[in-house]
């Protein structure tokens, strides 16, 4: 870590309102230059159409290439590995599913770091281990470019209308030329300190987020056991101190709230799979640093059993239809 310091007070000199520009700031701040984007999934796809809309040019790949249709129609560049996407931008974004995607891309055999410039900004805002983010760090810092991590809160739905909140890690120094891009594609960029922080806060975020789904999933299985109207129930609880995003804005109950995957059969949304590996990094940053989380653990165990009996590409409230399921194998004598 020290090294990485080092190293960027070495590459890079403060920003506007200190002594001097850095080289990515005075890239970014002096034209739209075009920025990379690698992994056009279900967020990075509409993230990177973002980066067109507000002129910027976008370069992309992706290992599917069917990703790369919509964003190609729009006008984008499409090249065959993250080395080659390297090799003509000077800031890049990577949106891939998990850690060792995240590995892959940048340190593989046609990795970014295989052809980055001295220099370049590279953003990942996947969600993935913050022990990953300083690893990566470390490796663009001996090319001479820059890794900060920027993991994203707010689902596809955010990711549309441009309105995800960024939390970044990395040198304060560089803020500024990552908020650039950023603020295309999100509506709060928030810093949170050095490098991995940024995952830092997602991982807690969705851990509480997944705590809190499931509390009030059973809540509500409860409440309409002992026989009361789900509607009626999640207005008291709204009004009182059981409260939460889950109860207010994304209950899990069908028929209580419109627009909402529980009203959708749960389709669309944040996939329990996706959950359970937020639950996973969260499980091994608690082990790391000996930090007790029993209703993370549960909230874990509980999410890779979902994945397990074909709710894995439902959104995370479906654990409300899934402790329902249980309760009805139970009662027709599974279990006693
Ligand atoms: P996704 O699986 O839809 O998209 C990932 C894309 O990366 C895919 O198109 C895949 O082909 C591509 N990819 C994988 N390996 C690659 C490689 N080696 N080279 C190039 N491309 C590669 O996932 P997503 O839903 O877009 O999520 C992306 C990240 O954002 C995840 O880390 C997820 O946890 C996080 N996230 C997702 C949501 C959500 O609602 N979907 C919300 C917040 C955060």
């Amino acid at each position: 870590m020290a090294a990485v310091l080092r190293g960027s007070r070495r590459l890079w000199r403060r920003c506007p309102g200190h002594v001097a520009l850095s080289p990515v700031c005075r890239r970014s701040m002096a034209s739209k230059t075009p920025v990379g984007f690698i992994g056009l999934g279900n967020m990075g796809n509409p993230m990177a159409k973002n980066l067109l809309k507000h002129g910027y040019p976008v370069i992309a790949t992706d290992v599917f290439p069917e990703s790369c249709k919509e964003i190609q129609e729009l006008g984008a560049q499409i090249l065959d590995s993250p080395a080659e996407v390297a090799d003509k931008a000077d800031r890049i974004v990577t949106m891939l599913p998990s850690s060792p995607n995240v590995i892959e891309v940048y340190t593989g055999t046609n990795g970014i770091l295989k052809k980055v410039k001295s220099g370049t900004l590279l953003i990942d805002s996947s969600t993935i281990d913050p022990a990953v983010s300083k690893e990566m760090a470390a490796a663009a810092d001996k090319t001479g470019a820059l890794f900060m991590d920027a993991p994203v809160s707010g689902g596809v739905g955010a990711a549309a209308s441009g309105k995800l909140t960024f939390m970044v890690g990395g040198p304060e120094s560089e803020f500024t030329a990552a908020k650039e891009l950023l603020t295309c594609m999100g509506a709060n960029i928030v810093y949170c300190g050095a490098v991995g922080t940024g995952q830092a806060a997602k991982i807690c975020n969705n851990m509480l987020l997944a705590i809190g789904m499931i509390g009030t999933s059973e809540t509500m299985n409860l409440g309409m056991r002992l026989g009361l109207d789900p509607k009626l129930l999640s207005k008291i609880l709204n009004m009182s101190s059981g409260r939460c995003w889950s109860s207010d804005t994304y209950n899990p109950v069908p028929g209580v709230m419109e627009g909402v995957p529980s009203a959708n059969n749960y389709a669309g949304g944040f996939g329990t799979m996706l959950m359970a590996k937020d639950l996973g990094l969260a499980q091994n940053s608690a082990t790391t640093t000996r930090t007790p989380v029993p209703m993370g653990a549960l909230a874990h165990q509980l999410y890779r059993m979902m994945c397990c009996r074909g709710y894995a590409n439902k959104d995370f409230s479906s654990v409300f239809q899934f402790l329902r399921e249980e309760e009805e194998k139970q009662q027709s004598g599974g279990g006693q």
